[in-house]
């Protein structure tokens, strides 16, 4: 097992074992020095080795399915989840107990379940087998936050899903289902917000600033688990899918430890439909390209792999998207293709904030012909785009 020492925004978490210390599932075993997240054993072993990204565990030969070290008891329910390691599991991996140290004294809090990644489907599984965790998950965000109201943001094509919400949601009062329209980004913050509150979030406002608070799913079951069983996060629901065997259209698999090779979980479904291009973390539209000895960590959401990418002898422009392919993901396509790159635009809603790209309006896409005829007055003769629309 690979326990990466980075699977959060911020720095780098310095481990707290030694090469040969006997580990306990659930022990904590690297700590942020800064900004980050605890990080947790997810298997009982031995530590075999520790380099600059990792520490590897030899796992004993028999593994507890259900036990656990629980996390030391706190005196409230935030240092619980700082304690047991949450960050955001949606593929942003943000500290969650810092997200969730906010005021929303009359605000909302909103559960994404818009799972809009084409393939991906674990959040939705996940509300299918356990729908109660979500609306008790919620309660404990309600009162960490002071907020009065939750919804839950899902499509109404996820049908099995929204029975099995709708048998409890009279059991809380606070809490309602709100519908979202099934298109790409739905699961964008500020798409949520706007389609659920009817507010638009400028970009580089936090939803906070407005009362809101959004978090995935198995976010929310993470927060469940710190609080009311003291489980860290040492397990990672994922979906398997794209060119593989078995599961094309996506195969999901809950709860499965940390560490654990991305190989692994490809061979599990049959192995890889050949000729395969490259493995990717994520989803179609965002992800990240990784191989068979990556390790699970707990913002792997997908674990896909895709076609082969065409040979390309045309000059290629560019055009990229804050919400799907970025320039450098696009200019990694184009180097695997063996195109020369002639030209580079972004989508006119793109605006610099923070030094980052970011959508004025996501999800409400404009047409791209003058950006196309600016790439081609470039010198582009065949174009690779990014983009949600066309
Ligand atoms: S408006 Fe542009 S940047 Fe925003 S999601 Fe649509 S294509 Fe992407």
């Amino acid at each position: 097992m690979e326990i990466y020492l980075n699977q959060h925004i911020g720095e780098i978490n310095k481990s707290i074992v030694n090469e040969g210390d006997k580990v306990i599932k659930g022990q904590l075993i690297a700590i942020p020095e800064n900004f980050g997240a605890n990080i947790h054993a997810s298997v009982s072993g031995h530590v075999k080795k520790i380099d600059s990204n990792s520490i590897f565990i030899e796992p004993d030969k028999a593994q507890d399915k259900n036990d656990y070290l629980k996390i030391p008891d706190k005196d409230n329910k935030l240092e619980l989840v700082k304690e047991a390691g949450v960050v955001g599991a949606g593929g942003a991996g943000f500290p969650t107990h810092i997200k969730l140290d906010v005021d929303l004294s009359d605000g909302v809090v909103i559960a994404n379940a818009a799972e809009c990644e084409p393939i991906l489907n674990h959040n939705i599984k996940l509300i299918e087998e356990d729908p109660e965790i979500i609306f008790k998950g919620m309660e404990h965000i309600l009162d960490i936050t002071g907020a009065n109201k939750g919804y839950i943001a899902i499509k109404n094509k996820n049908v099995k899903a929204l029975i099995a919400l709708k048998s409890l949601v009279s059991k809380y009062p606070d809490i309602e289902i709100r519908y979202i329209p099934d298109i790409y980004p739905a699961g964008d913050e500020r798409v949520i917000i706007r389609e659920i509150l009817n507010i638009d979030l400028e970009p580089g406002v936090l939803p906070h600033e407005v009362g809101a608070l959004v978090q995935n799913v198995e976010t929310i079951k993470n927060i469940f688990n710190a609080i009311e069983k003291r489980k860290p996060v040492i397990t990672k629901d994922i979906t398997v899918g794209g060119r593989v065997e078995k599961a094309r259209k996506g195969q999901v698999f809950l709860d499965q430890p940390l560490g654990k090779k991305i190989g692994d979980y490809i061979e599990k479904v049959g192995g890889l439909i050949e000729p395969a291009g490259s493995i990717y973390v994520g989803g179609p539209y965002i992800n990240q390209k990784v191989n068979i000895n990556s390790a699970i960590t707990k913002v792997t959401s997908g674990v896909l792999v895709g076609m082969p990418q065409p040979n390309e002898k045309r000059k290629l422009g560019l055009l990229a998207c804050s919400c799907g392919a970025s320039v450098d993901d696009l200019k990694d396509i184009a180097s695997d293709m063996g195109a020369e790159v002639a030209s580079i635009e972004r989508c006119k809603r793109m605006v610099k904030v923070n030094n980052q790209y970011k959508c004025e309006k996501p999800g409400s896409c404009p047409g791209q012909t003058e950006k196309v005829l600016a790439l081609k007055n470039q010198g582009a003769k065949a174009l690779l785009v990014g983009t949600c629309d066309d």
